[in-house]
């Protein structure tokens, strides 16, 4: 299915939607979306259905072009993408379809308390949400930008109105906008307080997060939508939808912890920021911003707690493999407060000059310890959550390098900590394993070549012969790829399912490849195919040939025999002689 709805989607089309491309030879070229610039370098190729960018090396097909350009899940992507192709899903592809229309139900409701909200505000009733709002220096402007609300004083409000609206009490408890009484009834769960929608990346409602206005009021000073079906506040960041386009066009988000920190920097003309909805950084949060940006900086309060939470949410980002930065406020201020005390230019600057959180907190840690040696120890043991939990082994590398400079240690020390605290710690639950390869495989030219020969044209495969290429090659990870590719019958419109099957660092390389490569006449792939394999196999040759002659020169040093050893040389130059006509037994010194 997954392939039917691949092939029917028309990739020029569906990127299209979003940018202007332009036709250039075979392929179209166009502005990218997932990196600020002012030449094309974003390249579709329409036949194979996938897209690649020269500048961020951003690649993939129309599932991935989907998911990155409208943050959606990939069962997202494919029911899009399957309802526009006319392909029908199996039904365990499918959502519910109870479920769906009790999603769509909750999500009318939700737009219509949102709405009802937002009238409340700007009508008579409003005053005390207005005044508050002057308080602290919002505009109208912004504040109906971000659709902010007023729940009224009273217990039956909302709920009165929405039933008189046809609204079913059922769905009202579902979605937590009113609360079971003690003897039946149901009250109004916001009263007396400014309301803020929280918007899912769909632009739609999916919940509430609400401070309270009344100083009487026993409550919290901000509560949120309980858990729905349509709400999960560790799955939701506020102002996401609104910061997305900013996110990705600087690579980058700002993190901050309450809805007034959002509202205030987006006021001071601060755009791309995004707070949790009245939790800690989670897991869900970190992999909504993964699929954004590469960087997120953090702006916590200045004071200990905003500290603490900002180590804790790098932690979480890093786990992501997404990179923590953070800017110090000082102790008394919250950005909010911050912004409107200092100005737009200060924070700007102070975000231009962010630092990696690790960075930030082992300096901080430092410049507290002075010369106390304990002190020293406890700052640094206080930075191995946030090595233990990089995903990357050269981030990890990198930070081990520069806290050793830093804490006059050498790197096996921090490492045998790193050690000593994942033994004492077992009952951590165990993190997909993840392996970055520091140091991918070496993809030799001519092996990118015959891969992309045998994608665009897999009857070039020639077999046995072809087997043996593959099986040569330097990069096992593609030869060993491209080997079942041509097993399962490797079929033309296949390239792109390839492709997106392969680790990141090779599918860029793969799709760059693929995308240069111009409609050129059968029997010229065929005799560059022959020439490839030709200098893979003599590539192989030489490296075996030095292999040997290293031990036949370690045996002589020895004294040992070296009849076996030359024998065998002797054949593998012969192997080469036949390969390379031109080739003269290559004197190994
Ligand atoms: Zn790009």
């Amino acid at each position: 299915v997954v392939e039917a709805v691949r092939s029917r989607t028309d990739l020029v089309e569906l990127v299209g939607r979003f940018l202007k491309l332009k036709k250039i030879g075979s392929r179209y070229v166009g502005l990218c979306p997932f990196h600020a610039e002012k030449t094309p370098s974003f390249n579709v190729n329409p036949q194979r259905g996938f897209f690649h960018c020269f500048g961020c090396q951003a690649s993939g097909d129309a599932f991935t072009f989907l998911m990155k350009m409208e943050g959606k899940t990939f069962p997202e992507a494919l029911e899009e993408l399957a309802a526009r192709a006319g392909v029908e899903l199996p039904a365990r592809q499918r959502s519910d379809p109870r479920a769906r229309e009790l999603r769509v139900r909750l999500l009318e409701l939700l737009e219509r308390a949102a709405g009802y909200y937002e009238q409340q505000l700007w009508g008579r009733a409003g005053e005390a949400g207005r005044a508050y709002l002057a308080e602290r220096g919002l505009s109208e402007e912004l504040a109906r930008r971000f659709r902010l609300g007023f729940a009224p004083p009273g217990w039956d409000n909302l709920g009165a109105e929405l039933r008189r609206q046809g609204g079913d009490p059922e769905d009202l408890l579902a979605v937590g906008l009113v609360l079971q009484g003690q003897r039946g009834g149901t009250y109004d769960a916001f009263r007396f307080r400014l309301m803020f929608p929280i918007l899912g990346l769909d632009g739609k409602v999916h919940g509430f997060g609400a401070r309270k206005l009344d100083p009487e009021d026993q409550g919290g000073k901000y509560i949120n939508s309980a858990q729905s079906a349509v709400f999960d506040k560790g799955e939701m960041l506020y102002g996401l939808e609104q910061a997305r386009a900013a996110i990705q066009q600087a690579g980058r988000a700002v993190l901050v912890e309450g809805y007034f920190d959002v509202l205030g920097l987006v006021a001071a003309g601060i755009e791309g920021v995004v707070a949790g909805c009245g939790t800690a950084l989670t897991e869900g949060h970190a992999r909504l911003l993964k699929r954004f940006c590469e960087q997120v900086v953090s702006m916590y309060d200045g004071d200990e707690a905003g500290q603490k939470a900002g180590l804790k949410a790098a932690e979480v980002l890093l786990q992501h493999d997404v990179a923590p930065y953070a800017v110090s406020l000082p102790p008394e201020h919250d950005p909010d407060t911050f912004v409107r005390a200092e100005g737009a230019e200060r924070v700007l600057r102070l975000l231009a000059e962010a630092r990696p959180t690790l960075e930030v907190i082992a300096t901080r840690e430092l410049a507290r310890a002075g010369d106390d040696l304990e002190a020293r120890g406890r700052g640094l043991r206080a930075l191995l959550p946030m090595l233990a939990a990089c995903q990357d082994g050269v981030r990890q590398g990198t930070y081990v390098r520069w806290l050793a400079e830093r804490f006059r240690l050498s790197e096996a020390d921090i490492r045998k900590a790193l050690a000593a605290r994942r033994e004492a710690r077992p009952r951590e639950p165990a993190r997909p394993s993840r392996t970055v390869a520091a140091a991918p495989t070496p993809l030799p030219v001519q092996e990118l070549d015959v891969a992309v020969c045998l994608l665009v044209h897999p009857g070039l495969a020639a077999g046995e012969e072809t087997e043996a290429v593959l099986r040569s090659f330097q990069c096992q990870p593609l030869g060993q790829a491209l080997l079942e590719f041509l097993a399962s019958g490797g079929q033309d419109g296949s390239a792109a399912a390839f492709i997106e099957a392969q680790p990141e660092w090779l599918r860029a390389r793969l799709s760059e490849a693929m995308i240069q490569v111009e409609e050129a006449p059968l029997a010229e792939l065929s005799e560059g195919i022959r020439k490839n394999f030709q200098r893979i196999r003599v590539d192989r040759l030489d490296v075996e040939l030095e292999a040997l002659q290293a031990q036949i020169d370690a045996a002589q040093a020895r004294g040992d025999q070296v009849a076996d050893l030359l024998r065998r040389k002797l054949g593998l130059n012969a192997q080469k002689k036949q390969l390379d006509p031109s080739f003269r037994g290559r004197q190994v010194r």
